[in-house]
């Protein structure tokens, strides 16, 4: 097959940017050279099996494993959550409440493939940061996308339930918990429920169980005057705001995503 006839094939099927992705993984090819050189004969038999499984429902992140985040390239594994690109709001927010100095030490609960805590660290080169999060798997993903993106000497992964197993406090507590209901999950897209760990999704009942959970313990995390960022569903920001302003802590600030939606509760360490 030619370069064009594989592109014009994938189209069919994929958006101009899925397809450039294929091309650039399967026929070590990009935009370029699909106009300069479009009679290029290509072997297209891993590129159609990858459109067969994508036809099948399976996300091309999850085919190829990998992700990107913030401008940087993420590895996926069964045990992490896909990073989303509503998550990068949480990623502006934290810059947006640090204007001076950085904050020198950073927690990310729930860090899943870690997105969240190595973008910061690529943006601050002075601070340190753990992730932390229930899945081994994950956090070898997690350890992996450290070096991986030149920040692995100031990440730590750290095996825990939120910040039990932790002794020290930090600046800033970011965290994209599991927050959707488990009354909702079996409604969710075939590429979210059957390719996204339960684990990283489930916010029990009524999807706010992860933020009591935190809460309940975030006081201990946070130092004097520091701050904390949480995702939340675009409906949640009455009920998250409520749960945290119930466990003693100030909200300072409710970030919407770009499509104008509540995405990220600011808090700050509030008088408790
Ligand atoms: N922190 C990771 C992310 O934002 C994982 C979040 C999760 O698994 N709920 O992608």
């Amino acid at each position: 097959m030619t370069l064009d006839e594989l592109y014009k094939t994938l189209r069919v099927a994929l958006s101009e940017s899925d397809a450039l992705y294929v091309l650039r993984k399967r026929a070590d090819a990009d935009y370029g050279d699909l106009i300069a050189d479009p009679g290029r004969i290509v072997d297209e038999m891993r590129a159609m099996e990858d459109l067969e499984r994508h036809r099948r429902g399976e996300p091309l992140s999850r085919i190829y494993g990998e992700r990107e985040f913030w401008g940087l390239r993420f590895a996926l594994s069964p045990e992490t959550l896909d990073p989303r690109a509503d998550t990068e709001t949480l990623v502006e927010a934290a810059l947006a409440a640090f204007p001076g100095e950085p904050p020198r030490k950073i927690l990310d609960l729930g860090t899943g493939s870690g997105c969240i805590l190595i973008a910061l660290l690529s943006e601050w080169p002075d601070s340190v940061g753990v992730g932390v999060d229930l899945s081994p798997g994950a956090l070898d993903t997690a350890r992996r996308n450290a070096a991986g993106n030149s920040v692995a000497g100031r990440a730590h992964f750290v095996c825990g339930a939120w910040g039990a197993a932790l002794a020290e406090s930090f600046d800033l507590v970011i965290s994209n918990p599991p927050y959707i209901s488990n009354h909702v999950i079996p409604t969710l897209d075939e590429e979210v429920r059957f390719y996204d760990p339960i684990l990283a999704l489930d916010g029990g009942e009524d999807g706010l169980q992860a933020y009591r959970d935190i809460f309940s313990g975030l006081s201990g995390l946070i130092n004097q005057g520091g701050k904390a960022l949480f995702e939340i569903g675009f409906d949640q920001e009455k009920s998250a705001v409520r749960l945290a302003e119930e466990s003693g802590f100030l909200v300072k600030h409710v970030h919407r995503d770009l499509a104008g939606q509540p995405r990220a509760l600011e808090i700050s360490s509030g008088d408790k």
